[in-house]
């Protein structure tokens, strides 16, 4: 039997793919879906279990477990490299299935960094182009937050009720408010009440470790039964894309595909190939589909692929409030974060960074990691401070840098005998400016309250924060990017990029709305190009 050629085939089954096929299969299309990981149900999850039923207290990413593959964490290389940790998974759903779903649009500004601050390059998207696609991902996926009239954080139009602040929170936002700092009610894909067929968060703190009724939004559960729903949708799970394979005019006509089960591989044909892999996976991808009307990977003729690695900086401090310690304990887990410390210093690049606050949640108790001692003494300290924590995590912009890059390693496999990303990474100088803001700002902050303060501020920061971005990035240049605006690549015109690797630079929001609403965009370009033939 010959095998069907199918319409499109999208690479990845999270934010960017899963956004993909929604909108393709409604405009018609017959899409196949890849996703190199299985599908898991909420019987899989760990979210609810307390740190003493599990081996290592939930710690060394025990939580995570479900959501990637045995031994694929190892499958990377990280090389002349400063601090920073890559977060890739292999599940269905992709990252959105332990995701802590904080959702900020860009800004004017963010697109806009050379014409702006003369730093970098400016997008070939504007925000006036973005706001409609904003508008109607944040309705579909449901956000929960209000209108601040914050030039620095444009709102839509569409929030569920805001969460409320708990009373760390609310100490915060009244120290913070003679400072010139805002803090607002964080907005996030998480529901404050039933929307979509989807029930509202029940506030058990577990966002990151999965969330087992579907209120904060993941593909699994809000695009793909979506999509399932139109007919067009074949999915296959466990389905790991190894190169794009190309025609004699160097377009791609088919990917070659592993079984991860069964380790056999098949060619799976399309006219059109959208690739949501995440930043990493998608540069790997790309790189190890030599061909030779491509001999440094699909689409690289520039040798733009792979570099320009950026995103988030991080650092953390944690306080514990004299005038909430010792209080009865009560359930203050909520969903994670409730209130986004918004970027104060617009007037120069290194100020972009906000902080997000309290996501470590409630059930660990995290100043236990903080305290010194041991015993009755050591015991009923903890237990004392554990109403008492706040903790701001800063998020600050990483330059895009030509020399920060993921190249791959021939000699070095996985089990499938694909080559390994290798990830080259160094701060520079104005990162690290960027990180002593966050520090000065953490310390002001700190020091205008009254409580036992424990920075976690290394040397030099930690990066990605699972927020790594750019390494195939669109551009107005052909010599610096290797898409266009729609995030259509310049050397092979039926192929697609639609995950962060696409953003050429950062800012200090985090990327996910904006990818699911380039994706939007870029599907409507492709389903106008199709109707006019233009992609056949
Ligand atoms: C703990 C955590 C907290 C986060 N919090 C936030 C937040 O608050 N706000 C925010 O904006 N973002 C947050 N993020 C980041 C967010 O999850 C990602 O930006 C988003 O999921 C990226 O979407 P994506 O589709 O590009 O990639 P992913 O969601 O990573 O999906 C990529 C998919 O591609 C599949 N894949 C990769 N390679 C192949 C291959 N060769 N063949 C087949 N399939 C393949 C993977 O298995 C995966 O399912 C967080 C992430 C983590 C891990
Ligand atoms: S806090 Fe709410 S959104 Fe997060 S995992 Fe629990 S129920 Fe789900």
């Amino acid at each position: 039997m010959s095998q069907p050629i199918y319409d499109v085939c999208i690479i990845g089954s999270g934010a960017a793919g899963g956004m993909a096929a929604k909108q393709l299969c409604e405009a018609g299309a017959k899409v196949i879906l890849l996703e190199a990981g299985r599908k898991i149900t909420s019987a899989d999850l760990l979210s609810h279990k307390w740190p003493y039923e599990l081996p290592y207290r939930g710690l060394h990413g025990e939580k995570q477990a479900p959501f990637t593959t045995p031994g694929f964490s190892r499958d990377i290389r990280y090389e002349q490299c400063d601090p920073v940790g890559i977060d890739r998974v292999r599940v269905l759903g992709g990252r959105t299935m332990h995701w802590n779903a904080v959702v900020l649009r860009y800004a004017p500004g963010d697109f806009r960094q050379r014409s702006t601050y003369g730093v970098e390059e400016d997008w070939p998207v504007s925000y006036e182009e973005l706001a409609p696609y904003y508008d109607r991902v944040e309705q579909l996926i449901g956000v929960c937050g209000q209108d601040d009239h914050l030039d620095i954080v444009p709102a839509g139009k569409h929030y569920l009720p805001p969460l409320r602040p708990r009373c760390s929170e609310e100490i915060l936002r009244r120290t913070c408010r003679p400072m010139g700092i805002p803090v607002i009610p964080v907005r996030k894909a998480v529901l404050t009440r039933p929307y979509d067929g989807r029930p509202p968060c029940h506030y058990c703190g577990h966002c990151m470790d999965g969330c087992d009724v579907g209120a904060i939004f993941s593909t699994p559960a809000s695009f793909l039964p979506k999509a399932a729903a139109t007919g067009n949708l074949t999915l296959r799970t466990n389905a790991v894309a190894r190169e794009i394979l190309v025609d004699r005019e160097g377009r791609a006509r088919a990917v070659s595909v592993i079984d991860r089960i069964t380790k056999r591989e098949e060619e799976i044909r399309a006219r059109l190939f959208v690739l949501g892999c995440a930043t990493v996976e998608t540069a790997r991808l790309l790189l190890n589909s030599r061909s030779p009307q491509h001999p440094n990977g699909l689409g690289n003729g520039n040798d733009v692929i792979g570099r320009y690695l950026n995103g988030h900086l991080t650092g953390n401090v944690h306080i514990y409030l004299d005038e909430l310690e010792g209080r009865p304990p009560v359930n203050q887990d909520g969903a994670t974060d409730h209130v986004y410390v918004v970027r104060h210093r617009t007037d120069s690049v290194t100020g972009t960074f906000g902080f997000q606050v309290n996501f470590d949640g409630y059930m660990f108790p995290h100043q236990a990691f903080n305290l010194r001692g041991y015993g009755t003494k050591y015991k009923a300290e903890v237990r004392r401070l554990q109403g008492a924590s706040l903790l701001l995590g800063g998020y600050g912009k990483i330059f895009a840098r030509p020399g920060n890059r993921v190249t791959v390693d021939a000699r070095q496999t996985d089990e499938f005998g694909i080559p390994l990303p290798v990830v080259h990474f160094r701060y520079g100088s104005e990162d690290l400016e960027v990180y002593a803001a966050i520090q000065e700002t953490a310390y002001a902050i700190t020091g205008a309250m009254k409580g036992q303060v424990f920075p976690a501020f290394g040397k030099l920061p930690w990066a990605f924060a699972s927020h790594d971005v750019g390494t195939v990035r669109m551009g107005n240049d052909p010599r610096t990017s290797a898409l266009n605006g729609w995030g259509q690549m310049r050397e092979a015109g039926n192929v697609f990029v639609v995950d962060g690797s696409a953003f050429p630079t950062s800012s200090e929001k985090n990327p996910t709305l904006t990818i699911m609403a380039l994706t939007m965009r870029a599907c409507e370009h492709i389903v106008q190009q199709r109707r006019r033939g233009e992609l056949a």
